[in-house]
């Protein structure tokens, strides 16, 4: 198991654009091509997790898993911008990306439970987080039922959005490599997940 510690080159880039997937990805799986361009980037497992143990297998304590029902938080955009920061609003509701490598998240790695930002509903456990070095925090798998997917217009990318109150998330993208029981990347923004402790 790789135990390099990850070294991602500075990111000098000034432009946005270097968030779009892109399809030529899909041809170089094996060789671990991160969607951000870091084509040597070595990654390792977070460190809550020994390996990939089936999730279902690694409960939490503190009943934290109460999951909302799809598409059952309403709120108009005034009640969203009243309970959401800036930030979170623009992610959320506006399908914002945070720029890579500043999320609170992306080098994260305590055990417990992702929530959405937005309604609270329960998206990922911490068994799921792996170091993608993409400079998002990268999930294999959420919690069933949890998340959404919608192709993006352009046909090029999957969105994921919080299955009970639509907030965006980030992308998912399938079959780049990485050695996870799913070979899913679900990259998310710090900004939509709201983390509680394994032992709160
Ligand atoms: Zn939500």
């Amino acid at each position: 198991m790789g135990s390099h510690i990850l070294k991602i080159s500075p990111f000098a880039s000034s432009t946005p654009l270097i968030f779009n997937a892109t399809p030529f990805l899909r041809f170089q799986a094996k060789r671990v091509v991160s969607i951000c361009g870091h084509p040597k980037t070595q990654f390792r497992f977070s460190s809550s997790s020994s390996g990939f143990v089936p999730s279902s297998k690694r409960g939490f304590r503190g009943g934290v898993v109460a999951m909302a029902a799809p598409g059952s938080v309403h709120k108009s955009e005034e009640d969203w911008r009243a309970i959401l920061s800036p930030e979170q609003f623009r992610i959320l509701r506006q399908k914002g990306t945070e720029y890579p490598g500043t999320g609170e998240y992306d080098k994260f790695s305590a055990e417990g439970v992702y929530q959405c930002a937005g309604c609270g509903t329960p998206l990922y456990k911490s068994t799921t987080k792996f170091n993608s070095g993409c400079g998002w925090p990268a999930f294999f798998e959420g919690f069933p039922g949890a998340i959404n997917r919608t192709p993006d217009p352009d046909g090029r990318r999957v969105e994921i959005t919080c299955a009970a109150c639509g907030g965006h998330l980030g992308h998912v993208f399938k079959g780049e490599g990485f050695p996870t029981p799913t070979d899913e990347r679900h990259c998310v923004n710090s900004v939509s997940l709201k983390f509680t402790p394994a032992n709160s």
